[in-house]
C-alpha cells in the first residue's frame, strides 16, 4: 500500500498539524417536494491530527455522510470552513480533492469494468501518469490480485468493498475516508477490512471512518467523536471515552419475590425494577463479578437466570445528553431510563 510519503500532492512548505480541520460546519438541505428543509449539520468542529485513525460515531441520520460528502466535494456546505491537509475546499478545491480518498457508503461500481480497468480509469481521472500508477500494488494490498481481470459484477460483496478501498487510493491521498465501511458485512470481512485500514494507517495514512457500531470505533480508532442530530456530543481518545462508558448491567432473575434490594448489595448500584428482577450496574474494569455474585448469594436468594447488558450507543447518547436535560427538568422530575431485559 502506498504511504503518505509517496503522496502525489504538490509540495507544501510544511506538513499540516491537522489532516482535516472542520470549523463551524453547517448544512441545511433545502426543502424539495414534500420533504421539508433539514438542518443536518449544526456547527460541527472537528480537528483530526495527522496520522490519526479517527472515528465519527453516530446513529443513522446523525449527519455523518453529510460531513463526509462535504469533505469530498459532493455536497455543498451551507456555512463553515473545511480544510483537507491544510487546503481549504473552497479556495484550494483541487489541492483538497487530491489530498482525500473517499470510500462512499453506497457501493457504486460499474459491473462491466474489471478491477484493473476501474483503477486505471480512476488514476487517469486524477491525472496519475500511466508509469506512476500503482494498480498492481493496490490490487494485491486489498487481496484482489487474482481478480484483476474479472468483471466487477462477478465479484462478491466483500471483494467489491475492498475494490472501493483500492479505488479511493489510486492517487495516494494522505487522507482516506471510509463511510460506514462495514455496515451489513459479515464478521470475517469486517476483520479483513479492519486489518487493511490498520495497515494503511500504520503506513502513515490518516484515516477517518464513520460507523454506527461502537465496537468498531472502539476496536479500530484512536480518537472518537460522537455525533447525534448534527451535533458533536463527545470527542475524546478512545481510551478515555471507553472509561466513561465502562458500565455493564447484570440482570438477575430470581426464583421468588423480593421486597427490597438485599442489604448485602448495598455497596453495589442495585435496583429492583420488578420483585423477581434485580439489576446491578457495575464497572467491568473495576469489579470482580465473582464478588458480585457472592453478594447476591449471601442475600439468600436463588438465581433462576442471569443476563448481562453492555452499555450501547443508545445508552451513551442518553448519558451524554442527560446532563443538560436534568438541568432543565430539575432533579426532582428526573426520570430513570428504562432498563431493558
Ligand atoms: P448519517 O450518514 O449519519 O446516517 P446523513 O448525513 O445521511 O446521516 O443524514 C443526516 C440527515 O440529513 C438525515 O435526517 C437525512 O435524512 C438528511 N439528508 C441526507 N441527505 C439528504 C438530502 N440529499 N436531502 C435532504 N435531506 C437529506
Ligand atoms: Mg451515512
Amino acid at each position: 500500500m502506498p504511504d503518505s510519503s509517496s503522496t502525489r500532492l504538490p509540495d507544501s512548505p510544511a506538513l499540516p498539524e491537522y489532516a482535516v480541520e472542520i470549523r463551524q460546519l453547517e448544512k441545511t438541505y433545502r426543502a424539495s417536494g414534500k420533504a421539508p428543509a433539514k438542518h443536518a449539520v449544526k456547527g460541527v468542529d472537528l480537528a483530526i491530527p495527522r496520522g490519526s485513525l479517527f472515528g465519527l460515531l453516530g446513529p443513522n441520520g446523525a449527519g455523518k455522510s453529510t460531513i463526509i460528502n462535504i469533505m469530498a466535494g459532493l455536497v455543498l456546505k451551507t456555512a463553515g470552513t473545511v480544510k483537507i491537509w491544510g487546503r481549504d475546499i473552497d479556495r484550494e478545491a483541487r489541492g483538497a480533492r487530491l489530498a482525500i480518498g473517499v470510500v462512499p457508503q453506497e457501493l457504486n461500481l460499474d459491473p462491466f469494468f474489471t478491477p484493473r480497468e476501474l483503477l486505471d480509469l480512476h488514476a487517469g481521472l486524477y491525472g496519475v501518469p500511466a508509469k506512476e500508477r500503482i494498480t498492481d500494488r493496490l490490487l494485491s494490498a486489498v487481496g484482489l490480485a487474482d481478480k484483476a481481470e474479472a468483471y466487477a459484477r462477478t465479484l462478491s460483496g466483500g471483494m467489491r468493498r475492498r475494490l472501493m478501498v483500492a479505488k479511493a487510493m489510486v492517487h495516494s491521498p494522505p487522507v482516506l475516508v471510509l463511510d460506514e465501511p462495514t455496515a451489513g458485512v459479515d464478521i470475517e470481512l469486517r476483520q479483513m477490512l479492519w486489518a487493511q485500514v490498520r495497515e494503511l494507517n500504520r503506513r502513515g495514512v490518516t484515516v477517518l471512518l464513520t460507523t454506527h457500531y461502537l465496537e468498531e470505533a472502539e476496536e479500530l480508532c484512536d480518537t472518537i467523536a460522537i455525533i447525534n442530530h448534527g451535533t458533536v456530543v463527545a470527542k475524546d481518545s478512545t481510551a478515555n471515552l471507553v472509561r466513561r462508558l465502562d458500565s455493564k448491567a447484570l440482570i438477575v432473575h430470581l426464583d421468588r419475590d423480593l421486597a427490597a434490594v438485599p442489604e448485602t448489595l448495598s455497596r453495589f448500584q442495585a435496583e429492583l425494577p420488578e420483585p423477581r428482577r434485580l439489576v446491578v450496574r457495575y464497572q467491568p474494569s473495576g469489579t470482580n463479578v465473582g464478588d458480585l455474585l457472592g453478594a447476591i448469594r449471601d442475600a439468600g436468594v436463588t438465581i433462576a437466570d442471569l443476563t448481562t447488558e453492555q452499555t450501547d450507543l443508545e445508552d451513551i447518547f442518553l448519558q451524554l445528553t442527560r446532563g443538560s436535560h436534568d438541568e432543565e427538568l430539575g432533579a426532582g422530575t428526573r426520570e430513570r431510563a428504562p432498563v431493558r431485559p
